[in-house]
């Protein structure tokens, strides 16, 4: 059986208290995690401060840079392992792992180490009010220790976001990775190992939020900065701990993302990306879209097309030939999910598609199946349509006008992302002026150049990281006025 152990000061480190790791798949126990306490999460914060103040804080930018390629090669180089490991973890399908979430976990560290090689400061020459020349420019410095709270749908390549963003800028981190997923954040503590990342730099504590590791983390003041990605309401338990110390935090949350499909969008696309941003990963990606609204002279060719879409996708475990969509993540998420389809039926929903659990055979059936599920018919107010759901489902109504689409897609206290579908232009630009959210896809979802601002508005985030709009975060800025 395998055990997940912390990884602090560069050494792997066990503790006397371990918690099962299972497979979504089966529901098997395939590891044991050990969980740190206290102790442990204080000794990853002195040894992230230490490792500031020693070789890597006196690395240089091109070194660091280097570095972080390295990185990047050795995922690679282990593809096989991390692919095994985040199957493993999550049942995802091996089609989605191996061309979505590894490649990106290296990618994370190559683009961050590319931007962090060509971005310039600010300066300026003035003139003083003596009649004199003063020149002020500005040096930018890590932010210090940065703490990494991690969700599990998306493990490495979630984890790596942050972390390549964080070295790249030359901090240290602590990554507490999901209880659910803590394989791949693991073994990047091998890879920092062989490449040689200076001990301290790349920090690892297992656990749970609450009484656990999460909240030692990001209680612990010796954090300067906290950066998360998971639920709302835990980025509003961690936002109350960063007030103490006036911490700053980043966070990527929630969403309850609406996709508009327009009567004049190239239909079999329309209905191609909506397939994809309500049920891939098996509706496990905060991106993903749980509302769909479609323009009325369309709305039943539309409501047929994605019931066939959905009715194709083959659910079961990542093995099997074929899979579309995997298990969700674990009992409790099912249970959670599957109250959603029921309280759909009970509030009169027409179940157009799905609504229960798929038939697999029976060594697969403690494992998380759901079918993919479409409703209609119910009201804006219904829970289905408000709550976040997390599972791969839709509900699909009609709308007539642009002005209609914007106030039913604003309509909620979300505001990650949408996905908009339509071949006039001025519908598409006015729909991504109007729609109040970090990311607006037109004829595309989940198309992402790592380049650009990534975050949500309203409840669903706090800042934006990407390019160099991950400088703001990761970074103090310091303003040097030199009277020449
Ligand atoms: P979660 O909030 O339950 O857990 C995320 C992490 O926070 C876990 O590591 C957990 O152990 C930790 N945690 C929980 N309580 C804590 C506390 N009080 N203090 C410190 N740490 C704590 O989220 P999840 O269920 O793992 O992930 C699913 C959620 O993540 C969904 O809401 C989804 O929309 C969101 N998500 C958002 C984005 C985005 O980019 N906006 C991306 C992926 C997932």
């Amino acid at each position: 059986m395998k055990q997940f152990l912390n990884f602090i000061n560069g050494e792997f480190v066990a503790t006397s208290k371990t918690f099962e790791n299972r497979a979504p798949a089966d529901n098997r126990v395939i590891g044991m995690v050990h969980e740190a306490g206290q102790a442990e999460v204080d000794a990853a914060v002195t040894a992230a401060r230490a490792a500031l103040k020693g070789e890597w804080g006196q690395m240089s930018v091109v070194k660091r840079v280097e570095m972080l390629y390295a990185v990047a090669d050795e995922i690679n180089n282990r593809f096989d392992d991390f692919l095994a490991a985040e199957i493993a973890d999550t049942g995802k399908p091996k089609s989605l792992a191996s061309h979505i979430d590894i490649p990106r976990g290296a990618a994370n560290f190559k683009v961050f180490a590319d931007i962090i090689k060509n971005v310039p400061t600010e300066s300026f020459q003035m003139t003083t009010p003596d009649g004199g020349t003063a020149l002020s420019y500005a040096v930018r410095s890590p932010v210090g220790v940065v703490g990494v709270v991690c969700p599990w749908n998306l493990p490495l390549l979630l984890m790596t976001w942050k972390v390549g963003q964080a070295l790249a800028c030359g901090n240290t981190v602590i990554v507490k990775p999901s209880e659910e997923t803590p394989a791949t954040a693991t073994l990047l503590g091998e890879v920092m190992d062989k490449v040689g990342v200076p001990k301290g730099v790349y920090n690892v504590v297992h656990g749970f939020g609450p009484g656990s590791a999460g909240e030692f983390l990001t209680r612990n003041p010796g954090v300067n900065a906290i950066t998360f990605t998971g639920e709302t309401r835990t980025g509003e338990a961690i936002m109350a701990a960063a007030a103490k110390g006036v911490r700053p935090v980043s966070f990527e949350l929630g969403g309850k993302n609406a996709g508009i499909v327009f009567a004049d969008a190239d239909f079999d696309k329309a209905v191609a990306g909506i397939t994809r941003s309500a049920f891939e990963n098996c509706g496990q990606v905060c991106l993903g879209t749980e509302r769909v609204y479609v323009q009325r002279p369309i709305f039943d060719k539309f409501v047929a097309a994605l019931k066939a879409k959905a009715e194709a996708l083959k659910v079961g475990p990542s093995e099997m030939d074929g899979v579309n969509l995997g298990p969700l993540i674990s009992a409790e998420h099912k249970q959670k999910v599957m109250g959603y389809y029921e309280k759909a039926k009970a509030e009169g929903a027409t179940v157009v598609t799905g609504g229960g659990s798929p038939e697999l055979p029976d060594q697969y059936k403690d494992g998380h199946y759901v079918q993919p599920t479409i409703w209609t018919g119910l009201p804006e107010t219904s829970p289905i349509i408000r709550e976040e759901i997390f599972g791969p489902c839709c509900h699909i109504a009609p709308f007539d006008t642009v002005e209609e689409a914007i106030e039913l897609a604003n309509d909620t206290d979300y505001g990650l992302a949408t996905t908009v579908w339509t071949q006039n232009l001025e519908t598409a630009h006015r729909m991504a002026a109007s729609i109040e959210v970090g990311l607006c896809w037109i004829n595309s979802w989940f198309l992402r150049d790592l380049r650009t601002a990534f975050g949500g508005s309203k409840s669903s985030g706090i800042g934006r990281e990407g390019g160099v709009h991950s400088l703001e975060f990761y970074t103090e800025l310091r303003n040097v006025m030199v009277k020449l």
